[in-house]
């Protein structure tokens, strides 16, 4: 969980506790466990709703960062390090680090501390994946990952104009409130007939009403723009003439998934180069444990997306994560923006934008490269409105 991996077996809380006894006892209690497996004075393990299993242990504090780092894994990076440190005559375990020409054990309280004994730069949990993470760790050379708080506004959200379930205003409050800067509306077009999507009509109604409220509310900006359904030709579902009016356009797949590769990838080429186009989101449309990716050439995707500088979403929703954390990788290696949008439908679901998170830091993004860290000025500029 703490390094963002889209799935989990099992979830494995840690802590510290001058009276493990009182924690243990109030986290079998806890109205939302279905079944206690066992508990012991310093353990539980627990079946949530859904039927994941929860095991909680409470460590000694001295202890608490080599346990913390032994348990958070991952497993390839766990091995990589204990092998690298085993020629230097280090010894690692979850209970610390043992020198092995003395038989002296180090505890460590922190993970901080952990990795600076070896000589490391702290590492995200994220990147513990053991690829190149703990050699540059040793050079002093990681990456310093975006944060939630880089995050300058959501460019994926809808309101009860189609699908959503929240006004315009509320959605753009709830913006504000989590010191975003903008919002872009994105409802459905009316391409997509299940998600209430607007016609051509409505669409510049709430234009108007969207600059409306612009002049009323004060900190956020609101800005105009569109969710358009990628049609199986290509083409997509709304007038130039009205997209042009927008000041953010996002275009995606809905339907039609079961194209074979050659046909979905020239699909989504051609709205890459469509000039009103300015975001794809979801690009490969899998639901997690759901519905498999459509057939598509990621590669060659993300080589015209860079060339015709038109941003990738990470769509934020749990069940999406998409793109997926391999995919942010090479995208951010070929150079093609990034942008993070939470898909929200209600003003809850704006905090799903953590998650796109761990996914961009899991493809090893900095700020720059994720669009809505920039100021709106540079947004618009990416926007060519
Ligand atoms: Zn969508
Ligand atoms: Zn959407």
């Amino acid at each position: 969980m703490r390094r963002f991996h889209e799935t989990v077996g099992d979830i494995d809380l840690m802590g510290t506790a001058d009276n493990p006894g009182a924690i243990i006892n109030a986290f079998v209690s806890l109205p939302q466990i279905r079944e206690v497996l066992a508990k012991g004075p310093t353990k539980a393990s627990v079946i949530l709703p859904g039927g994941l299993q929860a095991d909680l242990r409470i460590v000694e504090h001295d202890s608490f960062g080599s346990l913390l780092q032994y348990f958070t894994g991952g497993k390839q990076h766990n091995i990589i390090l204990r092998t690298r440190f085993q020629k230097q005559g280090l010894k690692l375990s979850e209970y610390g680090i043992t020198d092995m020409a003395t038989d002296k054990l180090e505890k460590f309280a922190t993970e901080e501390d952990f990795y600076q004994r070896l000589g490391l730069q702290y590492i995200p949990p994220e990147i513990r994946e053991g690829t190149t993470e703990i050699e540059l760790a040793a050079q002093d050379a990681l990456p310093k990952l975006v944060e939630l708080s880089d995050i300058k506004g959501d460019i994926h959200v809808h309101s009860d104009w189609s699908d959503g379930h929240e006004s315009i205003e509320d959605m753009a409050s709830a913006a504000k409130a989590r010191g975003y800067k903008y919002i872009a509306i994105t409802d459905h077009s009316a391409g997509r007939g299940i998600a209430h999507g607007l016609n051509e009509e409505r669409r510049k109604e709430q234009i108007e009403e969207i600059k409306r409220i612009n002049k009323q509310m004060r900190g956020i900006r609101i800005l105009a723009g569109i969710e358009v359904d990628i049609r199986a030709d290509g083409s997509i579902d709304l007038s130039p003439e009205l997209l042009s009016e927008l000041d953010i356009v996002v275009a995606s797949i809905h339907s039609g998934m079961n194209q074979n590769e050659e046909q979905i990838t020239g699909r989504v080429l051609k709205a890459i180069e469509n000039p009103n186009v300015d975001v794809i989101a979801h690009l490969t449309c899998r639901l997690i444990g759901e519905r498999e990716p459509v057939a598509i050439d990621t590669e060659a995707i993300f080589k015209a997306a860079a060339k015709c500088n038109k941003a990738l979403e990470i769509n934020a929703m749990p069940e999406r994560l998409d793109l997926k954390d391999i995919h942010v990788y090479r995208a951010r290696e070929l150079g093609v923006r990034l942008v993070i949008g939470t898909d929200a439908h209600s003003s809850a679901q704006l905090d799903f934008m953590r998650y796109g998170i761990g996914v961009a830091r899991r493809g090893w993004c900095q700020s720059e490269h994720i669009v809505n860290t920039w100021p709106i000025e540079e947004i618009l500029a990416f926007c060519k409105r």
